[in-house]
This record gives structure tokens, C-alpha cells and sequence, in this order.
């Protein structure tokens, strides 16, 4: 008997469920910025078309028009495999397994079957006969099945089975918050089998496929967790726009050190290494150029999470940090370097460096980068014995500029003996202001008959200046105390320093404008 209430509520329920699915394609299509879900949109809007088209189908009486329609839904049960494993591996985070031979090897079969099956009646490849079927309370189309149709069918198992794997890796792997939206999507991963397995088994109510209807159902389940826990993307998307956006570059590194992604920053930073992965982002990229290849190579070796190395390339200076990557069963999964400029605050830790040993008024070395270099020099004597020679020099009547042409003209005569100076020594002599208007030398392997050469060279040097102040003029000299250690003996800096200001004084003593050596061993003795 010819039930037509019944036929217009099994396509009722199929269509409206077809087109549930395919207002979802579109909402989550207009949702989705990163584009991450276009394997899953193309999966629903394949079973849309495939329920949709069966809805039509099961309302239409004739043979003729079923033949037709048939065809129209097997453009989305060809191709429900291949997107329902692109959707798994890229829930599962799979999608680096892709490549292009591997999507030509999954596509193969759903293009043979759909080329098989828009010819079927010129073969028996697919379908061996087919007839109306009008037993039942409405006419159904039903097909005797040719090889081709077996593989198919083992194909959309393996597919399935597959897909099942992924989502219950993807579950399993799932860190705690995730953990709930990666159990819908394995139960409903799960939901196809019923009905597959129903039609396997022969169990067709009213001869009507129910695999389009658990399809739709497992899709719509899937949506569900993807609007209500955010698959769509919200926390993928927010993560890409965070890692883009963020001003340090990073690099991820799979567990073999290939270049698994990179953020924006690092794509402006390394553009050689982005390209590169720009053109195969798929294929396992080792980097090869220094420095980055240092770090990948350190990465190796496992450094402690958080650790950091700072490298310099050009005018930049990059403090990169590892990062362990691991999943939520601690399993190391890959690493991430983590690079922050820090050229802005290298530059003013030098600067204050350089703020923190430099005579503001003459732009020589204070005392403390005297003292600090002098000191070094008598440590290196320990080791390797060699001669040391040190003087101090004093400007003589140095009060009297003050006094006579104001005090900054004493600051510029004092800026003129130090430039002076530092022109007549050596790149190895450490010079710099020791106090008001006295300057040092600290001179490295150098016996005292160098040293007074040195001594004598500054003292001739700086009686050749000559001040002018207006109409005023007025020479400037100083007066030079030098001490010296030989090779074999051992003495402090102190020592050293006190012997020179002795000689100093001596000099003084000798009417000024000379030099002095300060007799071996004993300190000059003061009156
Ligand atoms: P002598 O030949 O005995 O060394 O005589 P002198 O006048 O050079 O020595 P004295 O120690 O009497 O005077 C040093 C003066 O140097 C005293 C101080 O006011 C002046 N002085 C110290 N530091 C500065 C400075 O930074 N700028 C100027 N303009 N004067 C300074
Ligand atoms: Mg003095
Ligand atoms: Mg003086």
C-alpha cells in the first residue's frame, strides 16, 4: 500500500536535516577568520548535499528522476571520506601528515568512485542492475552491487575507522579545558557506525538509508561543540592573533628540530628561513644558517625551559628563550624559541657603563676605570711577569687659571692637557683623571726608562700649549712622578700609586714642569 503520509515525512525529516547542516556550513564559514575549519565546512556542506538530495529523492515516483537525483548525492558521499579525514587530522593537530602525494592518494578513491558512478549505467562496475522498488509504502530506488561499490564501501569504513583514531587521540591528548569538547567530538565521530553498520547488516526501514541521517547528526554534533566550546575558533584564533601579534618572534620547532610554524615578528626577522617554510610550510624544514642554527642546535641539547642566550645580528641584539613543548601528559612534543629585542636596553646598559667610567669634563676615564684597569694589569703580572710603570701627573699652578681667568677657563685648560695627553700615548696605556687636576698612566710591560720616555714626551707635549684667555696668554706645564716595578718583583697598585705620588712631589720640590722616576723599591720620601 502506497503511503504517502509517510513518504513526505521521511523527506521532510531528511531535508529539513540536510538543510540544518547546511545553514551551519555557512554560519561557521562566516565565523571562521583563520580559515582552520574549511576541511570541516566542506565535510558538512558534502553531507548537506547528500541528505538533501536524498530527501528529493525519496519524494519523487519515478525511476527516471531517482537515477538523476542519485547522482547529485553521491557528489557528497564521494567525497564525505576525504573531508571527514582532513577534519580529524586537523582536530587531532595532524594536518603536518599532509602533503600533496598524500591528499592525491586520499582523493583517488572518491574521484574513481564519482567518475564510476556518474557513468554507472554504461558498466557494472559500480552497479550491476537496479530497479523501482514499490513493495514497500513508497517507491524506492534499490541497486545490485558491482565491485567498485565494495571498494567504496571499505574505503568509508577506513576512512571512518580513521577519523575515529584521530578524535580519540585528539581526546586522550587534550589538556584539561579542551578536554570536554575533544569527548563530543569522538562520540560524535562515533555516531556514523549505527547506521552504517545497519545498512551493512541489510536494516533498511522502508528500504531508506539511515548513514545520511547519522552523518548529518554526527555533523550536527560536531558544530555543537564547535560554537559551544569555541572550536570555531575562538581559542585557536585568539592564539594565532596573539602569536602574530605579540612583539617577540617565535620559532617551533618540532621533536626533530624541524621548523613546525613561525609568528609574524620572526617572518620579518628571518625572512630567508619564513620563505622557506612559506613554500612548503608541509615539508620537515631544518634551519641551516648561523646564528639561528647554533640555537636550534642548543635547543637539541635540551636546555632547561626558560633558559636564554643572547645573539647579536647586526645592529640587533636578540635575548632568545627555549621553551619546552610539551602535551598534557608531560610528553615533550617540540620546542619554541622565543626572541626579544633587547638592542634598547643592551644600548643603555652600555651607556650607563660608559656614563659610570667616563670624566664628564674631559670625556677621559674617571679614577674608578683607572683604578678598575690598573688593578687588571697588576693581576695579569701575576701570572705572567713582566715589567709595570704608572705615573701621576699634576698640573702645576693649576689655581692660578681658576683664580685669574675664572673657573671655566681652569675646566678648559684641563680638557686641553687631557686630549693632549691621550694623543701622546699608547693604544696598551690606560689613561685617566685622577682627581681635581691630577691624571694617570698606567703603562703596561713597560720599564722605567720607557715610561720616563713616555713621561717626558707628555711633559714636553703640554709645555708647547699655550692658553689664551682675551688678550691673555699663559703656558701650561705639568709635573710628572713615575714609579716602576720590574719583571721579577711584586707589587700592589697601592704601592705602585704611592711611590708616583712621591716622585710627584719630588718634581714639585724640583721647581715643577719635570719628571721624576721614583728611586726601585723604596717610596719616595716626603718631607
Ligand atoms: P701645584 O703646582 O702645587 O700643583 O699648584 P696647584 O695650584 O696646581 O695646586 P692646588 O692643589 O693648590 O690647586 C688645585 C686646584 O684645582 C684647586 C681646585 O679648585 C682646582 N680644581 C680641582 N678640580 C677642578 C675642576 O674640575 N675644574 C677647575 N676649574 N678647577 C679644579
Ligand atoms: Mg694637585
Ligand atoms: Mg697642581
Amino acid at each position: 500500500m502506497p503511503d504517502t503520509g509517510l513518504q513526505i515525512a521521511s523527506s521532510a525529516i531528511l531535508g529539513i536535516t540536510g538543510l540544518t547542516v547546511a545553514v551551519i556550513a555557512v554560519l561557521i564559514a562566516r565565523h571562521d577568520r583563520a580559515s582552520r575549519n574549511v576541511p570541516f565546512i566542506l565535510l558538512l556542506a558534502c553531507v548537506a548535499v547528500y541528505a538533501t538530495f536524498y530527501s528529493i529523492e525519496i519524494a519523487s515516483p519515478t525511476l527516471e528522476a531517482k537515477l538523476l537525483l542519485v547522482k547529485f548525492e553521491y557528489l557528497g558521499i564521494a567525497f564525505i571520506p576525504f573531508f571527514w579525514i582532513l577534519t580529524a587530522l586537523r582536530f587531532a593537530n595532524r594536518d603536518y601528515w599532509l602533503s600533496i602525494p598524500v591528499y592525491l592518494f586520499l582523493a583517488l578513491i572518491p574521484l574513481t568512485t564519482i567518475t564510476l558512478y556518474i557513468t554507472f549505467e554504461h558498466h557494472e562496475f559500480y552497479y550491476t542492475g537496479w530497479h523501482l522498488d514499490t513493495a514497500g509504502p513508497f517507491p524506492m530506488f534499490v541497486a545490485e552491487h558491482g565491485p567498485w561499490f565494495w571498494v567504496q564501501m571499505a574505503w568509508q569504513n577506513l576512512m571512518l575507522l580513521g577519523g575515529n583514531l584521530l578524535f580519540s587521540a585528539a581526546w586522550r591528548n587534550a589538556s584539561a579545558p579542551n578536554r570536554r569538547r575533544a569527548g563530543i567530538m569522538l562520540l560524535a565521530s562515533a555516531i556514523p557506525w549505527a547506521a552504517h553498520l545497519a545498512y551493512l547488516f541489510g536494516f533498511r526501514p522502508h528500504q531508506i538509508e539511515l548513514s545520511s541521517l547519522a552523518m548529518a547528526i554526527s555533523c550536527i554534533v560536531f558544530s555543537r561543540g564547535v560554537f559551544r566550546y569555541g572550536l570555531v575558533d575562538l581559542a585557536p584564533v585568539a592564539r594565532s592573533l596573539v602569536f602574530n601579534q605579540i612583539d617577540d618572534a617565535v620559532l617551533v620547532l618540532d621533536r626533530a628540530s624541524h621548523v613546525s610554524d613561525c609568528n609574524q615578528v620572526f617572518r620579518q626577522l628571518f625572512p630567508e628561513i619564513a620563505a622557506l617554510h612559506d613554500e612548503s610550510p608541509l615539508k620537515r624544514i631544518r634551519v641551516t644558517s648561523e646564528p639561528l642554527a647554533g640555537l636550534v642546535r642548543h635547543a637539541q641539547g635540551d636546555p632547561p625551559h626558560g633558559e636564554y642566550i643572547d645573539v647579536q645580528i647586526g645592529e640587533t641584539v636578540l635575548r632568545c628563550r627555549f621553551m619546552r613543548l610539551s602535551n598534557n601528559r608531560g610528553k615533550l612534543i617540540g620546542r619554541a624559541l622565543v626572541f626579544t629585542d633587547i638592542s634598547d636596553h643592551v644600548a643603555m646598559r652600555n651607556d650607563l657603563r660608559r656614563l659610570a667610567s667616563t670624566d664628564l669634563l674631559t670625556g677621559v676615564g674617571n679614577r674608578r676605570f683607572f683604578l678598575a684597569l690598573a688593578d687588571r694589569e697588576i693581576g695579569r703580572r701575576l701570572r705572567r711577569p713582566t715589567p709595570i710603570s704608572l705615573a701621576i701627573i699634576d698640573l702645576d699652578f693649576f689655581k692660578g687659571f681658576n683664580d685669574d681667568f675664572g673657573h671655566q677657563a681652569g675646566d678648559e685648560v684641563l680638557r686641553m692637557v687631557a686630549t693632549t695627553c691621550q694623543h701622546c700615548l699608547r693604544q696598551t696605556d690606560i689613561f685617566g683623571r685622577y682627581g681635581g687636576e691630577e691624571f694617570a698612566v698606567c703603562m703596561p710591560e713597560t720599564d722605567a726608562a720607557s715610561a720616563m720616555q713616555v713621561a717626558e714626551r707628555l711633559r714636553r707635549s703640554i709645555a708647547n700649549l699655550v692658553f689664551e684667555h682675551g688678550t691673555a696668554s699663559r703656558a701650561i706645564t705639568i709635573s710628572v712622578g713615575v714609579a716602576n716595578s720590574r719583571a721579577e718583583d711584586e707589587i700592589s697598585l697601592d704601592d705602585l700609586l704611592g711611590r708616583a705620588d712621591s716622585a710627584l712631589y719630588r718634581a714639585k720640590a724640583n721647581g715643577r714642569n719635570c719628571v721624576v722616576l721614583a728611586s726601585p723599591e723604596t717610596r719616595e720620601v716626603t718631607a
